[in-house]
């Protein structure tokens, strides 16, 4: 065979998980699932997940809300943030998917959007915490609060989570945004009681800033093993995927592996280590639809190499790729196209 294989490993994601509820207990964990679960596969993911029991989904969109509520097999909340259109929020309401509210105009329609098809949609309204992407600003929450708990009152929502997403540029600014937080927290609560799901941070935050973790903690990155760019090794934390590629051809002490760019491997990774039966060696290049490793004297065809994993083998991480071209692990393992098999390893 002659493609490129990413390698996920069950028994890891469910150590990651278990690493990770531990770390940020008595704070639930929301399971992030976009990008097609950071590029493991969605539907792989749900099902493992359900297996350790999580029960919080966090989708970017609707769309892969739906996915993930067709694929679950018991009750869970599912939480998608996107800003969409009404037919997605009638499908929403319909599959009992949370909805992230950072504009009035959203509120506004998803109200009606309930009333019409007389559902109570649940939602978790947004504060900007100063991020500036999306989110209702500090001036006008209490309005937006007031407009909420009156549709509320009518049976059109539940408000049931107020939200922020964090910079995570400064600790300093982190701390101030979560002022902001706490202050949107008591306007809600004033106006009705205090919605559950509280929550502000993903992976890094939850993970080094316990102050910081409301009720629920938004998790992608470590629980697929992928560590922040710049950031330290995690305890209890591993690599889920490994990417392997077989060795196509030899050229003297040059080995030929079938990946290249066109499967998703930026060629700006050339001179990066892999890994090999013989321990690390260099990439030297990287073309098209195959690439060149250095320094492999009697490898043999069909041999595999490691172009990222758990390092078993001598290869670094996504993370420790990305870094080399200023760029995160979850891109690295995000941008890998159709071309390279998904093989599950229990
Ligand atoms: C991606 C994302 C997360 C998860 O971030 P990680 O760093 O991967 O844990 C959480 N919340 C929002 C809004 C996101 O977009």
């Amino acid at each position: 065979m002659s493609r490129p294989e990413l390698r996920i490993d069950s028994r890891r994601f469910l150590a990651n998980i278990a690493a990770v509820r531990g770390r940020i207990a008595p704070s639930e964990l929301m399971l992030v699932m976009k990008d097609d679960a950071y590029g493991h596969g969605l539907i792989w993911a749900v099902e493992t997940a359900e297996q350790a029991g999580v029960g919080w989904y966090g989708s970017y969109d609707i769309r892969g809300g739906v996915e993930i509520r067709r694929v679950l097999e018991k009750p869970a909340r599912i939480f998608a943030w996107a800003t969409s259109e009404d037919d997605e929020v009638d499908e929403a309401l319909l599959q009992q998917i949370d909805l992230g509210v950072g504009t009035d105009e959203y509120l506004a329609r998803v109200i009606a959007r309930a009333d019409a098809l007389g559902m109570r949609a649940r939602i978790h309204l947004k504060i900007d915490t100063g991020l500036h992407r999306n989110g209702i600003l500090p001036e006008d929450w209490a309005q937006t609060v007031a407009v909420a708990r009156a549709a509320e009152r009518a049976g059109a929502i539940e408000l049931v989570g107020v939200w922020s997403h964090l910079a995570e540029a400064s600790d300093a600014e982190d701390d101030d945004a979560r002022r902001v937080f706490e202050q949107a927290i008591e306007v809600a609560s004033a106006a009705g009681s205090t919605p559950p799901a509280l929550h502000l941070t993903a992976s890094a935050a939850s993970w080094w800033r316990p102050e910081l973790r409301g009720s629920l903690s938004r998790i992608g990155a470590f629980c697929y093993g992928i560590r922040s760019a710049d950031g330290p090794d995690l305890d209890g934390i591993q690599p889920v995927a490994e990417l392997t590629a077989p060795i196509i051809e030899t050229v003297g002490s040059d080995a030929v592996i079938g990946i290249g760019s066109f499967d998703g491997l930026p060629s700006s990774l050339a001179g990066a280590p892999v890994g090999t039966a013989a321990g690390a060696r260099v990439l030297r290049r990287i073309d098209e639809t195959t690439s060149v490793v250095a320094g492999l004297d009697g490898a043999r065809i069909g041999d595999t190499v490691s172009v990222f994993g758990a390092g078993g083998r001598g290869e670094t991480t996504a993370t420790a790729l990305a870094e080399r071209i200023d760029t995160v692990g979850e891109e690295i393992l995000t941008r890998l196209t159709g071309r390279v098999r998904r093989v599950v390893i229990d």
